[in-house]
């Protein structure tokens, strides 16, 4: 027997649809690239949202056909996501710290339509012209620049805008049909396309926004410094539209002192990022000796956030930091740090270490530590594994990808883990960047993490360098702070009272700067490649 409730199928219109009815002056603050602040609401982005469905079916765009996006954070750029999806396309966003190579690749793979763009990346887009020759029409983002000729058809979002209909009623869609494409960023492999459905997208935006998640309300001002661009920006236009919250979004300054202005102007309460951005803050606030006042929850992923980072925020901002794990094939959040009720009281180094854990899963996906045979390791916080992960916005397969990446059912996520009691999961490393000395296992980021927590270092990358005897041996790059000064000698002697004698680096050399990755994050295959490892 079938209950009796209404079967509403969970659209990403009818989160746009609530923000509008119930939230509508709320507001979404925009910086642009001139560095003027724009100001709309959720009444207003729905409106355009819609008039921009009218454009782009007026321009040929039919329901399952990809239309990508080539843009910061702005109001533009979330106006697109709702238009798109909303009206059956697939919004494929696109990260353009890619190489031109590389988004070449992802536009064709994808056969996109029609481009939604920043002005400033269309010079990118004219070098690769004649391998994108699926796209119909590129839609410019700003002002269409002036005398510039182009390989594409160019449109102006705003005079598009200007004649549209804002009378559009979104499709009944199946919830399972497509919504959003977004390829991973390749840092162990050729970039592959992770589909989400518009079921998979709404349940991901629930589970975000709850309490014991990164918890948005109406009450918060939220700002993504993640990427619109970077696997959806963890759920933050979603979430802060089912929520009420006010959304605030950086444009392409996300350096210390922009982001901190922003922060304290508009009064943000909620932010989430990588740790690289969260360095780059911090030591802006610490040289510049500045308060954050209003920020409460700051939410850090996608790679693991060295302890001093951390303790910054904690104890001289205090702030609460959410560590959290994810990736783009879990859209991305799956696991956060937040206290069950035996942690609440953690104060101190304890609270410290405890935040060093990558997080539990949320309600919804599932986390498990197995073994080379698949068989689930003990929960003892120290016994690592394979992490695989199952759950309602986890991935079944990729975008026109042969083959079933799924192993009984799980997604094996290629991290190597440890699981403690309480079902906090810690990463300890990526299968592929574990090194393997003399039989025994070492965890590069462990490694890093301590190296990091050196005064005089502020970056580190551990990586293994072929050893005849040994099998592999870490050897480990540190970017110094700027006015400090240290030896590699003084770095090993701190390393040698904190981690055992067989993990100590072989090699320490100290470094200008270290590769990064499109979405931020060290680069471990570009440091090997140019060190001809
Ligand atoms: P890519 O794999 O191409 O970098 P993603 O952005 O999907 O693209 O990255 C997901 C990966 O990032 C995870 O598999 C994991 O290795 C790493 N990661 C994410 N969150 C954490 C975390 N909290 N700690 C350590 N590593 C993390």
């Amino acid at each position: 027997m079938f209950g009796l409730m209404m079967h509403r199928p969970l659209l990403v219109s009818s989160l746009i649809e609530h923000a509008d009815r119930h939230h509508g002056d709320t507001e979404i603050v925009s910086r642009e690239a001139n560095g003027s602040i724009h100001r709309s609401s959720w009444g207003a982005t729905h409106q355009r949202a819609r008039q921009l469905a009218n454009a782009l079916q007026a321009l040929g765009v039919k329901p399952g056909e990809r239309v990508g996006t080539l843009g910061w954070n702005h109001h533009r750029h979330l106006e697109a996501y709702y238009a798109i999806s909303g009206m059956g396309a697939i919004c494929h966003t696109i990260n353009p710290r890619l190489f031109p190579d590389q988004i070449a690749g992802i536009v064709a793979h994808a056969e996109d339509v029609l481009l939604l763009v920043d002005p400033m990346f269309l010079p990118l887009l004219e070098s690769i012209a004649s391998r994108i020759g699926c796209v119909r029409q590129i839609i410019v983002m700003g002002e269409r620049p002036g005398e510039a000729t182009s390989a594409f058809p160019l449109l102006e979002y705003e005079a598009l805008l200007k004649t549209a209909s804002s009378r559009f009623d979104w499709p009944e869609l199946d919830e399972r049909s497509a919504a959003v494409l977004c390829y991973t960023s390749g840092t162990t492999g050729k970039p592959k396309g992770v589909l989400y459905s518009h079921r998979s997208t709404l349940l991901h935006a629930w589970a975000v926004a709850l309490p014991d998640s990164l918890s948005f309300s109406a009450c918060d001002v939220a700002l993504p410094v993640v990427p619109l661009f970077h696997a959806n920006a963890w759920g933050f236009p979603y979430a802060a539209a089912l929520t009420g919250a006010k959304l605030v979004l950086p444009g392409a300054q996300l350096d210390g002192a922009s982001l901190y202005a922003l922060m304290e102007s508009e009064r943000v309460t909620l932010t989430a990022g990588v740790p690289t951005v969260w360095n780059q803050l911090m030591q802006y606030l610490q040289s510049e000796g500045r308060k954050l006042h209003y920020l409460k929850r700051l939410g850090v992923g996608g790679a693991a956030c060295p302890k001093t980072i951390i303790g910054y925020f904690e104890d001289v901002q205090q702030i609460t930091v959410l560590p959290g794990w994810g990736m783009t094939e879990t859209s991305p959040v799956a696991a956060l740090t937040r206290p069950k009720a035996r942690q609440s009281g953690l104060k101190g180094q304890e609270r410290r270490d405890w935040l060093a854990r990558s997080g539990r899963a949320l309600f919804g996906v599932d986390l498990e530590v197995v073994d080379e045979q698949g068989q689930s390791v003990a929960h003892d916080g120290v016994t690592f594994g394979h992490l695989q992960v199952k759950g309602h916005w986890v991935c079944s397969g990729y975008y026109r990808e042969e083959g079933d990446p799924l192993e009984n059912g799980w997604f094996p996520t290629g991290d190597v883990a440890v699981m403690d009691a309480d079902g906090f999961m810690q990463i300890t490393d990526r299968a592929k960047d574990m090194i393997k000395s003399g039989g025994e296992w070492i965890s590069s980021i462990e490694l890093e993490q301590v190296a990091a927590s050196h005064p005089a270092v502020l970056e580190a990358a551990v990586i293994g360098m072929p050893h005849p005897h040994w099998g592999e041996r870490p050897c480990l790059f540190a970017v110094l702070r700027s006015g400090e000064e240290a030896t590699p000698e003084a770095v090993l002697r701190y390393l040698e009272q904190r981690v055992a004698k067989w993990w100590l680096p072989d090699r320490i050399e100290f470094v200008e700067a270290l590769p990064h990755t499109a979405t931020g994050k060290l680069n471990k295959a570009a440091l090997r490649s140019e060190r001809g490892l």
